[in-house]
């Protein structure tokens, strides 16, 4: 995935979160939706693609989405958020980042299922296209997946930024 449609979830979190458009949650949920793929700096340290630690690897199982978001919210908690509404949301977007990997049509697939399994995962359908890793984005084929990625993610992008009637009398 081109990181749209992670965005995409972010801005959505943020605006169900709230209930409004506030744009400080979207992004922090925005934040938090691409931030499994940090685990690209695994190319530079020498960690195989194919490794547990690798891109796509323990970053994107659905276990450290559970993990992260718990210690997320107790952190988000002690600043006066509600923490078991910011849990679910925090668990839901970092769970996001590889479910929706596995849906797109190339690369390693997302190894949802660590610690337990090492298996990579792809969905029986994968709509996504597979972007480019770092400067490979700056292509005419970057170009195509951040096209069709922003086509299939729009009702998201609606749902976050439309805007709500102001309230009948
Ligand atoms: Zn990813």
């Amino acid at each position: 995935m081109a990181s749209i449609g992670h965005v995409a979830v972010g801005m959505l979190a943020g605006r169900l979160y709230t209930g409004r458009r506030a744009w400080a949650a979207m992004a922090g949920f925005s934040l938090l939706s691409l931030a499994p793929d940090l685990d690209v700096i695994g190319f530079r340290l020498g960690i195989p693609y194919d490794d547990p630690l690798g891109h796509r690897g323990a970053s994107h199982a659905l276990f450290t989405a559970l993990l992260l978001g718990f210690a997320l919210a107790a952190v988000a908690a002690r600043r006066g958020a509600p923490f078991r509404r910011m849990a679910v949301f925090a668990v839901a977007v970092l769970a996001s980042h590889g479910l929706l990997d596995a849906a797109t049509d190339g690369g390693l697939g997302a190894a949802l299922l660590w610690p337990f399994s090492d298996a990579r995962i792809f969905w029986p359908v994968t709509p996504l296209p597979v972007a480019p890793i770092g400067r490979g984005m700056l292509s005419a084929r970057g170009l195509e997946v951040v096209c069709i990625e922003t086509l299939w993610f729009a009702p998201l992008f609606y749902g976050a930024l439309r805007r709500t009637p102001p309230p009948s009398n």
